[in-house]
């Protein structure tokens, strides 16, 4: 029987731990960790986005915080805002909600984010931190596909881990978290050759892809862990019926919303040879978003030179 691997346990328990974490936090006298999101410009995705990471932090009892500049914001602008989070000492966490309107800086201006606050993993400094194993704030997603393993008790050590693209918030820093649990990580791209027999040597298969469908059966070693973290919506009802034969739920949402979500992986084909697989929606997404509220617990652990700085709530 092949395991479904939900997302949405593991999150409501992060979630939890978290809560609890900021209560021991006032309970030795500490500030209420304060989180602020950075939001240039009116992209309606990114609204919505910065508004559920804000609620997300006020669920477990931190300050969520919505900082607004105008899309014609220039650089020193966004750069002066981003100085001023830096030094308030209410602020623990920053996130810059991207993409930020074209013609600003983004590296730049991410790189002016003080790294002990870069709750998104995404400044050099931390990156630099999670290949050297120094203990440093990793992006949410690759923190929650890990977490997402172990509390399902996947044996990383040892085995062989494929991963299938190589962005700096996916399969990047998801390599270096692998390699540090021993597990023997290859990365796979779109100059990879025979992608799927590369495929088939993961005792543990990650697609980060961003092309619906694209892991099949022929990719999937039988007995495989199979991780999807692929967010995809297809609105051809002949593909979707494709991926999903005789599916009412799905027809019933395509007809509702024009589109359907689907993940890198060919659901159907690819469960029957799995021993675990993660759904899509339901799986990777739920743990993603639980993440940012881990990490700026860890942020605010770090500003109350709490030692270990995860072990509010580990
Ligand atoms: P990127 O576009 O940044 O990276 C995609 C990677 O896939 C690249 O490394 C690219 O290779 C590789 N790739 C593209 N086509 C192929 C192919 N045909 N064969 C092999 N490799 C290929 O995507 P992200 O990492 O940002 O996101 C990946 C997916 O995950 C998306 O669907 C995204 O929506 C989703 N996502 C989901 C999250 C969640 O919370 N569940 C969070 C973040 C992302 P190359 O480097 O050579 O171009």
């Amino acid at each position: 029987m092949t395991r479904l691997l939900a997302g949405q346990p593991v999150a409501d328990a992060v979630r939890r731990e978290v809560a609890a974490g900021v209560e021991r936090l006032l309970a030795r006298g500490g500030r209420r960790p304060g989180l602020a999101a950075l939001l240039v410009g009116e992209d309606p995705a990114s609204e919505v986005y910065v508004s559920s990471k804000t609620r997300g932090c006020r669920e477990v009892g931190m300050d969520g915080r919505t900082v607004r500049l105008p899309a014609a914001a220039s650089a020193a602008e966004v750069a002066s805002t981003i100085a001023a989070l830096n030094a308030d000492p209410g602020i623990d966490g920053i996130l810059v909600q991207l993409p930020l309107p074209p013609g600003l800086p983004e590296s730049e201006l991410l790189a002016r984010v003080d790294p002990d606050k870069d709750v998104d993993g995404f400044h050099p400094v931390n990156v630099g931190r999670l290949w050297l194993d120094q203990e440093g704030f990793v992006p949410a997603t690759p923190l929650g596909i890990l977490e997402l393993l172990r509390r399902n008790d996947v044996q990383l050590e040892g085995r062989r881990a494929v991963i299938v693209g190589r962005s700096p918030i996916v399969g990047k820093p998801l390599a270096a978290l692998l390699l540090r649990e021993h597990a023997t990580v290859t990365v796979c791209h779109s100059r990879t050759r025979d992608l799927a027999a590369v495929c088939r040597e993961g005792d543990i298969l990650v697609a980060a892809v961003g092309r619906p469908a694209l892991v099949g059966p022929e990719h999937v070693r039988a007995g495989a862990v199979v991780v999807d973290v692929g967010i995809n919506r297809v609105s051809d009802p002949a593909e979707v019926e494709r991926l999903f034969p005789g599916d009412e739920g799905r027809r019933a949402t395509l007809a509702r919303r024009g589109s359907v979500l689907v993940g890198d992986v060919d659901f159907q084909r690819v469960a029957p040879r799995a021993a675990a697989i993660t759904p899509v929606p339901g799986g990777v997404g739920p743990i993603t978003d639980v993440w940012l509220v881990g990490n700026a617990l860890m942020a605010a652990a770090i500003a109350h030179q709490v030692e270990p700085r995860f072990g509010l709530f580990r």
